[in-house]
């Protein structure tokens, strides 16, 4: 199972990046208000993560790390309208087959004492230990792929690599302002976001300078079938040589939509050179049941059972938004 678990690492993990957004995605999912995750050496020694979320009992710490024994879908049909954004129990399974994981973990209601911490190295776990530990967990991942070398050795550089788990942190951190992050690498406090309004997430995210070149965007009243999208646009003044200030979400969670991004790109047509690209914030969202997130191991691709009308409103929005400025 060790091997099994290994190549389906290969699908979900690819870095330390994978990584970091596995385990803040499973923090929200157990409810947390408060998220802080600690890296080293760009993620590749050590990304622990610390949450106040629902914790987890002794049984389940040691069920949290076998394959597909996920706790979130219970009923086949639950698939249709996912509300989690962990679903398919792979990636703690698929974590620890490649690495060193220590996961310390109580449930909110349990007194100090009642915490349990399990152990597992390259997928063979030690037994659980009762401990003492605050309400939450705590997930440690050290070594990332030291038993397997082919992988290892494609890791970059620690600064090359704690740029994609910032990117990573942000655009999660980005979608849930209500919760209040922090992000240490190494000796330093790299990003620390109290809870805020999602305008003020927003903001502090792409960096205050940037305020006065942002209009935000609301789909008008009533919104387009029940597609409703919000988000920030850029004026074209601030549009940068590259696309990595976009950032594009589907009921929470960042995605990567060729159909959203033509969406975007036709919003800013005859307003922008065409090396340039703008810097925007959309968030869409519609019924669970209208959209497809199962498509993808790391969800990060979704399918729109009517891709045409979630174009339509995420176009119309944002170009009337931009042709009601004076630019
Ligand atoms: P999935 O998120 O798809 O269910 P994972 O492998 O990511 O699968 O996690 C396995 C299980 O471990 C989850 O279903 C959940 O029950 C538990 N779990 C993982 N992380 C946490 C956490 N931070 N707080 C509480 N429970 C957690
Ligand atoms: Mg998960």
């Amino acid at each position: 199972p060790v091997l099994v678990n290994q190549i389906a690492a290969g699908e979900v993990i690819e870095r330390p990046a994978s990584v970091v957004k596995e385990l803040i995605e499973n923090s929200l999912d157990a409810g947390a208000t408060r998220i802080e995750v600690t890296l080293e050496q760009g993620g590749t020694q050590l990304i622990r993560v610390h949450d106040d979320g629902h914790g987890m009992t002794g049984d389940s710490l040691t069920l949290a790390l076998t394959p597909h024994a996920t706790s979130k879908i219970t009923e086949s049909e639950d698939l249709e309208s996912i509300g989690t954004l962990g679903f398919r129990g792979e990636a703690l399974a698929s974590i620890a087959s490649v690495a060193r994981v220590r996961i310390t973990s109580r449930p909110a209601e349990q007194p100090d004492a009642d915490a349990t911490t399990i152990r597992s190295e390259g997928g063979s776990e030690s037994p659980p230990q009762p401990c003492a530990a605050p309400g939450g967990t705590t997930i440690e991942i050290r070594d990332l792929f030291f038993n397997v070398p082919a992988r290892r050795k494609f890791l970059r550089t620690p600064g090359t690599e704690y740029g994609h788990c910032h990117d990573a942190f942000v655009r999660t951190a980005m979608a849930h302002p209500h919760v209040h992050w922090t992000l240490h690498h190494n000796t330093r406090t790299a990003l620390d976001l109290p809870a805020a309004s999602r305008e003020d997430r927003c903001l502090a995210i792409l960096g205050n300078d940037l305020a006065e070149g942002l209009l935000t965007f609301d789909s008008p009243a009533p919104p387009h079938g029940d597609v409703s999208v919000w988000g920030l646009a850029g004026m074209p003044d601030i549009a940068r040589p590259t696309a990595r200030q976009q950032y594009v979400y589907v009921n929470g969670r960042p995605v990567r939509d060729r159909n959203l991004g033509h969406a975007i790109r036709e919003a800013y047509r005859g307003l922008l050179a065409n090396d340039r690209h703008p810097v925007v914030i959309v968030m869409v969202d519609l019924p669970a049941d209208k959209v497809d997130v199962n498509v993808h191991p790391t969800k990060a691709e979704v399918r729109f059972h009517e891709p045409s009308a979630v174009h339509g409103a995420v176009l119309s929005t944002i170009r009337q938004r931009l042709l009601g400025t004076d630019l």
